[in-house]
């Protein structure tokens, strides 16, 4: 276990090119020695079996044969056999004659009943079993010689015996030659092996180790760098995959940078606001009630300026961390809308901005009252801030089957088609918004996140020149 947990440790300190290359020769070395294993010390133990088992089967064929086939034509058979075989083959009747004599092939022990052959031949005469084998070592031409034999018939009262005797050609030379190619074709192929696993493995190992270092790169912030994944499908998807993630975080560090460039510049502006007024009432309008009333009424603007900022960037995180749980509440729509409307009358009639409120009646709904109150409030508010000079706003109340459709329309530049995906983005605010807005770039991002949360449809229409529609279904 600790051998294993050993090597285990130091293969993850091997690079990926080496692992491959050290696997390919591993692997190689390991079908030569299954080769040299077969091909040299089994060799002569599989042709043995091979013999035993091609003249077992020929001595059932033969028995069979005789049983049917006419005397006439058995000759000729057993003659054919010991070719087709290459064996020599014996038939002998019950007084252990020989009747059928296949021609000699090669040096054959049972044609002659040598005296040395002649004890074993007698003993598979006089043997009660189906069939007997024999393997007895051929002086005369250096090799081993398979005897079998078989009782034709019943073997208590036999009508005849057969006798077959197949030689072993010896596979000493043969190993030999095997063993001289097998040595060459082992050290080139092994030369080869290295080579190629070497060639492969770099192939192989390339593009990741391209895509490794370029997102060491990326690591370290460097948004510019290439991903080249060439030379095979998953590497390739693999660098798209890491071009895409870094897109999107490039995407989301300059929306950031954006941020904190907002926000700083958001919260300065009020702050130096807040310092020059409160000092302007200490040094100058203290003692002057209406220009102090004045005062303390910029310094309460520019509070709440603070205040909407702050909490802005707060209900964002706590919806995108999933803290915020939805609590639905039955209400009436549209004395919703007018109170929310209502709470623009004060900009309204100061800056002369005019919110036209159409309504098809009274409709009760489901839903989250305090988020939804944000997202009629953000998407009202947006259209104050971006719409034309007239100043006009329209915000529609249509009930349908299945809910109320709200729609948020102004008279502004509208947005381009490219940007209408991303508006809704985190941090996103298009950089040729005036600066007067008062704006984070979140207050569409509270709107998907409350949306979302309710499941509810919404979208955008715009035409450049004419104005946008925010609009949000709340469904039953
Ligand atoms: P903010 O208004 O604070 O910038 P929002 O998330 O509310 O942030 O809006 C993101 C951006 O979407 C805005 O900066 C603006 O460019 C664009 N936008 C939002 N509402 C409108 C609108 N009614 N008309 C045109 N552009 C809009």
């Amino acid at each position: 276990m600790k051998l294993i947990n050993k090597i285990r440790k130091f293969s993850s300190t091997i690079s990926l090119k080496y692992k491959i290359w050290i696997y390919f020769i591993v692997f190689t070395i390991a079908v030569f020695v299954l080769l040299w294993i077969f091909q040299i010390l089994f060799l002569e133990k599989f042709y043995e079996s091979m013999k035993t088992r091609d003249a077992a089967e020929c001595l059932d064929e033969i028995s069979e044969s005789y049983k049917k086939m006419d005397p006439s034509e058995f000759s000729s058979y057993i003659d054919d056999m010991a070719v087709e075989h290459d064996i020599c083959i014996e038939v002998l009747d019950r007084y252990r004659r020989s009747i059928y004599s296949s021609d000699a092939i090669g040096d054959c022990l049972i044609h002659g009943r040598e005296n040395r052959t002649q004890v074993y031949i007698t003993s598979i005469l006089e043997s009660k079993e189906r069939k007997i084998r024999y393997k007895i070592r051929n002086i005369r031409s250096d090799c081993d010689m398979l005897i079998f034999g078989c009782a034709l018939g019943n073997p208590d009262n036999p009508e005849g015996y057969l006798l077959l005797n197949s030689a072993m050609v010896p596979v000493g030379a043969t190993v030999m030659i095997i063993k001289r190619q097998l040595m060459i074709t082992t050290v080139l192929l092994i030369i080869l092996a290295f080579f190629i696993s070497l060639y492969l493995s770099n192939w192989i190992a390339r593009p990741i180790t391209n895509i490794t270092k370029s997102a060491e790169k990326l690591a370290k912030g460097d948004f510019g760098t290439k991903f080249d994944g060439r030379g095979y499908l998953e590497s390739q998807k693999l660098a798209e995959t890491l071009t895409y993630a870094e897109t999107e975080l490039s995407r989301v560090d300059t929306m950031q940078r954006d941020l904190i460039a907002n926000v700083s510049h958001d919260l300065r502006t009020p702050l130096t606001m807040l310092k020059a007024y409160a000092e302007m009432i200490r040094d100058l309008s203290g003692d002057n009630p209406v220009k102090r009333n004045e005062h303390l009424e910029i310094i309460i603007n520019e509070t709440d300026r603070l205040a909407l900022l702050v909490n802005d960037i707060l209900d964002l995180s706590k919806l995108e961390s999933g803290k915020l749980k939805m609590n639905p509440t039955n209400f009436e729509i549209k004395s919703k809308l007018e109170e929310i409307i209502g709470r623009f009358s004060g900009i309204s009639e100061k800056m002369g901005y005019n919110i036209h409120f159409s309504s098809d009646g009274e409709k009760m709904v489901n839903c989250d009252i305090v988020k939804i109150e944000q997202v009629i409030y953000n998407l009202i508010n947006n259209a104050i801030n971006y719409t034309g000079d007239d100043k006009q706003v329209f915000v529609r109340q249509k009930n349908t089957e299945d809910g109320v459709l709200i729609e948020v329309e102004d008279t502004g530049d509208g947005i381009e088609e490219e940007k209408i995906k991303l508006i809704f983005d985190k941090y996103y605010r298009s950089e040729n918004h005036k600066r007067e807005v008062v704006g984070t770039g979140l207050g569409l991002s509270i709107v998907k996140a409350v949306l979302k949360l309710h499941n509810y449809d919404y979208g955008v229409r715009s035409t450049l020149g004419k104005g946008s529609t925010f609009w949000f279904r709340i469904s039953e």
